[in-house]
């Protein structure tokens, strides 16, 4: 429950406040600020899987250039990060856009072994995520700067006010703060302002 001046939590109490900052994806935004639009959603699949055998060991994302997919990119996580990996295996970690297919770990696996140009039949899958609501539909017109500031006191940050991108949320979360301490009277650094156009 988020108001101007008070927020009440699930487990620490409530808060009184002079401002807030809602920083969430958009559905939870739109639940805790009613009338909030929602946009629509693109879907992402991770899965992971390890071999016997690094089908390489370059540290190199691999993109797919045929959109029939179903794979979109995939890299040899341990490769990148060893420590992500289960001890002593490798762990490579490949990603489906969209809505994935209904036997989608053995697509995946069958479009691994041409991508990586090897045997994927003693590959074992470790975990599929599947993130129905991953990134907000950007359809134009998208809007990529909008409105953070709902009124004075009350503003709201993420991906969906801006691109749906890490970069673009930093970006809107910039905008929202420099908008919330010029309400309070705050005034910003140079350099603030700065990372805000950069961003
Ligand atoms: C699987 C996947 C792959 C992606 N791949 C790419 C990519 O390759 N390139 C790219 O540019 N973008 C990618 N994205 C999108 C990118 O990650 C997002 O656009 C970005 O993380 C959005 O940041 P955000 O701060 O708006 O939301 P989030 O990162 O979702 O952060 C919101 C935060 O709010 C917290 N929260 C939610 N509800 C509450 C509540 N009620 N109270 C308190 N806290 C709450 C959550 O725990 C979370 O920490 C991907 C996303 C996913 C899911």
């Amino acid at each position: 429950d988020v108001s101007v001046s008070r927020v009440a939590t699930a487990e620490h109490g409530v808060f009184g406040c002079r401002s807030v900052l809602l920083a969430t994806g958009a559905r939870t935004a739109a639940e805790l600020l009613p009338g909030l639009r929602v946009p629509d959603f693109h879907a992402v699949t991770v899965l992971h899987h390890t071999a016997p055998a690094a089908p390489t060991e370059d540290p190199t994302l691999l993109l797919e250039s045929d959109p029939g997919g179903p794979v979109a990119h995939t890299v040899v996580m341990s490769a990148v990060d060893p420590s992500r990996a289960p001890a002593g295996r490798p762990l490579i970690t490949s990603t489906v856009l969209g809505t994935p297919p209904d036997d989608a770990e053995r697509r995946v696996r069958k479009h691994l072994a041409t991508l990586y140009g090897t045997s994927t039949d003693e590959w074992e899958l470790l975990a599929l995520h599947h993130t129905p609501d991953a990134a907000p539909a950007m359809r134009p017109p998208h809007d990529v700067r909008r409105s953070v500031r709902l009124l004075a006191g009350l503003y709201v940050c993420g991906d969906h006010r801006a691109t749906a991108t890490p970069q673009g949320t930093l970006a809107s979360a910039h905008r929202a703060a420099d908008a919330l301490l010029s309400d309070l009277g705050v005034r910003l650094p140079d350099g603030a302002r700065v990372a805000e156009e950069a961003a």
